[in-house]
């Protein structure tokens, strides 16, 4: 791994077909979020490196003289470049292949994912599982398709079709919580459908999205259909989202960037699709804990949904709504066992969950934690940083899993995204007000119900206002099943068919069999 960061030395830009250095030669160190350390160099691209690789996988979805790596710029067709006419079954064999090479390099990038994210590395792995699986699905899903949907014109005299074609050039910026995953939900579907793109993955973790690129080379794409940009969102980012010659725009990311980039493409009137961040749910009954297995599991289940990765994933289960009769038992139990979470370096054996990924985001979490105190909020864990360990240098960017018990709406830290690991308390009485404190929120991205009673688990995932419902889980997803969410929590779904349907553009196809004068004049 160490010898493949260094031999891109800062050559991590890819367009037209080729690796470049940015064009003012600026580069950016890759810091290991365990120790603060750099580990790898990137191109720091801007402006004018996005301009270069939007020309390539314009030229490539254009066709003409720039299409497929034999120069940049040349004006070709819309749409007639060699991967949109490539064969559907021939572009799912492709998309096959790389889920292939995702498998045989899997130990390579999960180790890569861990030292980049700070995740660790049995996440790092399941990551890039779940890439192979979304590669994997994309293609099942094209390949299966029948090629038009006919449509009954209500004579014999027409034939009418609507067939699905792809968007063009997509622009695909995606976050540092799960950057490989991320990017395959945009890339899988875009190549599937037939695009070419301009990825831009986060500044801070951008390696297993650059070591992406080589597979999809290595697995035969065509030249200048798969690109990438290293660098800042509000260069990098920005440019691509008002960019003329992009047709699409895919964000992944927090609210506030996602805020701009849908003005940003508004004014060209981009496709934009934007999967944005989450306060979710996770609403307790009683019923679920009345035996000693059901408290165990909902309770084991409550840590996972809140500590997962440090709390640096989307759906995190951060706002704990629990039945009151209940609450002091669970909130002790979970209190416990939060404190007894081994906190270190990704890497290491034993490990069960890694650092924040950078000093901004753990100094974001401090200052959640004590305007939380501030308006109230009890500490039953954490709420600081670790003592230093050999696992777990003091530069690190550590800090404990924190649980604040009575909560309330009209607290910051209920309302807004953390991300990081901080657990919220609200406890209710009845069903209606379990459900509106569920609802209370200006996200919708996901939210769980725990109940023994399956009416009221029927009942309360269809009151709920959010894109993924868990009954008695939390976390798992499926990529046959849409993902995104109500509010701001985005706009459009990734994975399943919709996820196909954001990169492809509906056409009509009308037929006249048997053409007449209309006479609608005179004439
Ligand atoms: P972020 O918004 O800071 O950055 C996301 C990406 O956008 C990065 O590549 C960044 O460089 C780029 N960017 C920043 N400003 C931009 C601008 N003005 N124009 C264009 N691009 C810009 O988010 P983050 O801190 O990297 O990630 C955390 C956020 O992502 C959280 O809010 C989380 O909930 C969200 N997220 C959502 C999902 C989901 O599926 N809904 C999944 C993962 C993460």
């Amino acid at each position: 791994m160490a010898d493949k960061t260094e031999q891109w030395a800062g050559k991590t830009i890819h367009a037209g077909g080729e690796w470049l250095e940015a064009v003012s030669g600026a580069t950016r160190e890759i810091i290991d979020p365990a120790d603060a350390l750099p580990f790898a160099v990137v191109a720091e691209g801007d402006e004018k490196d996005t301009d270069i690789a939007v020309a390539a996988a314009r030229a490539a979805f254009d066709g003409g003289d720039g299409a497929d790596g034999e120069g940049i710029g040349g004006a070709g067709v819309r749409g007639e470049g060699v991967w949109p006419r490539t064969p559907v079954t021939e572009r799912a064999a492709l998309l096959r292949r790389v889920a292939d090479l995702l498998v045989r390099d899997r130990e390579r990038l999960g180790l890569l994912e861990s030292r980049d994210a700070g995740k660790t590395v049995e996440e790092g792995r399941v990551d890039i599982d779940c890439v192979a699986d979304a590669f994997r699905y994309f293609a099942d899903l094209v390949a299966a398709e029948a090629p038009g949907r006919v449509v009954d014109a209500g004579t014999p005299d027409v034939h009418s079709v609507v067939v699905h074609e792809p968007v063009g050039v997509c622009a695909l910026i995606t976050p540092w919580n799960y950057p490989l995953l991320q990017a395959s939900w945009k890339i899988a579907p875009a190549l599937a459908a037939g695009n070419t793109f301009v990825v831009k993955p986060s500044e801070i973790t951008p390696l297993t999205t650059i070591a992406l690129i080589d597979l999809l080379v290595e697995a035969g794409l065509p030249a200048g259909v798969a690109n990438i940009v290293t660098g800042p969102g509000h260069t990098v980012g920005a440019r691509l989202a008002e960019h003329p010659d992009v047709d699409l725009v895919s964000f992944t990311g927090g609210l506030i960037s996602g805020t701009k980039v849908a003005q940003a493409a508004a004014v060209t009137v981009k496709k934009v699709a934007l999967e944005l961040g989450g306060k979710n749910p996770n609403v307790v009954f009683a019923d679920a804990c009345a035996t000693e297995e059901g408290f165990d599991t909902a309770v084991d289940q409550a840590l996972n949904a809140a500590f997962i990765h440090s709390g640096q994933v989307c759906s995190a289960g951060s706002r704990l709504i629990v039945e009151e009769t209940v609450r002091e038992r669970f909130v002790a139990e979970l209190a416990r066992r939060a404190e007894r979470i081994r906190l270190g370096r990704g890497t290491e054996d034993g490990v069960e969950c890694g650092p924040l990924v950078s000093e901004q985001q753990r100094a974001k979490t401090e200052s959640y934690v004590a305007a939380a105190l501030a308006e109230g909020a009890v500490l039953r864990s954490g709420g600081k940083r670790p003592e230093p360990t050999a696992t777990r240098p003091a530069t690190g960017y550590f800090y404990e899993p924190t649980v604040l018990d009575q909560c309330h709406r009209e607290m910051t830290v209920v309302r807004e995204e953390v991300f990081g690991p901080v657990l919220t308390v609200e406890t209710f009485r009845t069903e209606d007000e379990a459900v509106a404190l569920a609802n209370d929120t200006e996200y919708g991205l996901a939210g769980a119900v725990w109940t023994a009673d399956a009416g009221r688990a029927r009942r309360v995932a269809g009151r709920l206002r959010h894109g993924t419902v868990w009954i008695n889980d939390f976390h798992p997803y499926l990529p046959q099943a849409e993902w995104g969410g109500f509010g701001k929590s985005g706009v459009g779904r990734e994975l399943g068919p919709a996820g196909l349907a954001e990169y492809r553009e509906a056409k009509h196809v009308y037929q006249n069999l048997a053409p007449r004068p209309v006479r609608w004049f005179a004439g």
